[in-house]
């Protein structure tokens, strides 16, 4: 596409409402419709649908979007929705659609009314969908959730694997692909299994200034941790546990340990404000952007630094203060290794090295936002770094 007649500020305002792009989305955008690929590394929150948003709404053809998850998807597809007076802008297609319905998608695609159009990989690899998807016109493919390529990510779906071979069957077009998960492994893995080794990168720093870190040994934990919620009364936090039973047992022990306004609910009413905490296994708050979480609490030391910083990422994203705060007993970590003692040779080895950094990050005498970057692959200055002093 020719790009230097189209004013992007203008399609921002006109379809997001938006005046002003956020951090390089500009850029991103610009290269993507010149047709380059591109690789995005921004913090969650950073804005990366929007990347691909925007360019598939104001091209011509439909533009693939992979993601992992089919509830995501579907608030995604409402989101877009609402973004046009035109009917049919974003579909989903997968297996819990019916015949008409599926009908009603392909035949949106053929018209050229929808633009974007959401799947998971394993529904790529129908075939009757890639015939279809072969003889449409495809604007580019989005990847989103990339990491989820990567054994080395915190998400590893083995059906991410092949997407390189499918996308190249249904169309020679650009791809951009997105994570918030930036280890240089993690990088370098989706780069080679994507084969886009020139692709263009785009990294965001992955500092998140204004949230607190703080490790504490795992001593007289429940009473810690209803002290702590007890002191950010009225304030929204998330408190982390690694087994749903875990989950249960707390969450019943903080009902009794509260006074009487806190309650601790579903996640449903977590959103819709009804309650200030909830406990939660980590299979919650993936794509939940409620911007006024000041707390995050992990029971649980987390299996790898990634998932500790996707966890902790949840607090503060309307760049307010967000304390989190993780308990920690080297005897959890050897739990864990006794764990992935009965895990395959690959996954065990993984497992163990991402423990290990975990280890070192809680037993750090450095900087523990210094390391935390480090291990991101990113320099920090301990003293004069944006957020040097919001740490333990
Ligand atoms: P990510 O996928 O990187 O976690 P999202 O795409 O979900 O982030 O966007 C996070 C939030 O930022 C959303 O609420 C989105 O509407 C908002 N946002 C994105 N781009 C802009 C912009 N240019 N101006 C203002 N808000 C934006
Ligand atoms: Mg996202």
């Amino acid at each position: 596409m020719d790009t230097k007649d189209i004013n992007l500020s203008a399609e921002l305002k006109k379809y997001f409402g938006f005046s002003k792009f956020k951090g390089q989305q500009e850029q991103i955008i610009k290269e993507l419709l010149g047709g380059k690929d591109i690789f995005v590394l921004m913090p969650t929150g950073g804005g990366k649908s929007l990347c691909y948003q925007l360019p598939a709404l104001i091209s011509e053809g439909t533009a693939i979007v992979v993601s992992p998850l089919i509830a995501l998807m579907k608030n995604q597809v409402d989101a877009v929705n609402g973004l046009s007076s035109d009917e049919g802008v974003a579909h989903v297609l997968n297996s819990s659609l019916n015949k008409s319905q599926t009908k009603q998608v392909m035949d949106d695609i053929t018209a050229g009314k929808t633009k974007l159009l959401y799947v998971a990989p394993e529904s790529l690899i129908k075939e009757e969908y890639l015939e279809f998807l072969k003889a449409v016109k495809i604007s580019f493919v989005a990847i989103d959730e990339a990491h989820c390529i990567s054994e080395w990510g915190h998400d590893f779906r083995p059906e991410y694997r092949n997407l390189k071979g499918i996308i190249d069957k249904i169309a020679d077009v650009p791809v951009i692909a997105l994570t918030a998960t930036a280890t240089p492994k993690v990088q370098d893995d989706i780069q080679k299994t994507l084969g886009m080794n020139n692709a263009l990168v785009f990294k965001e720093s992955f500092n998140r200034a204004n949230l607190f870190y703080e490790i504490r040994p795992k001593i007289n934990v429940d009473k810690e941790i209803v002290k702590f919620i007890n002191q950010h009364k009225g304030k929204s936090g998330i408190v982390y546990c690694l087994s749903r039973r875990k989950v249960e047992e707390f969450a019943q022990l903080l009902q009794a340990g509260l006074d009487q306004k806190l309650r601790v609910a579903n996640q449903d009413k977590f959103l819709m404000e009804e309650a200030d905490v909830i406990v939660a296994t980590i299979a919650f708050g993936m794509g939940i952007d409620k911007p006024d979480v000041r707390f995050v609490i992990h029971y649980d030391i987390p299996k790898s630094l990634e998932s500790y910083y996707q966890e902790t990422g949840r607090a503060g994203r309307d760049g307010g203060e967000g304390h989190c705060l993780a308990f920690y007993d080297p005897k959890d970590i050897e739990k864990l290794e006794k764990f992935l003692a009965q895990k395959p040779v690959s996954e065990r080895e993984i497992g163990l090295q991402l423990l290990n950094e975990v280890v070192g990050y809680a037993e750090t005498s450095m900087s523990r936002r210094q390391y935390l970057l480090y291990y991101f692959g990113e320099k920090f200055d301990p003293i004069k770094g944006e957020g040097a002093l919001m740490c333990d």
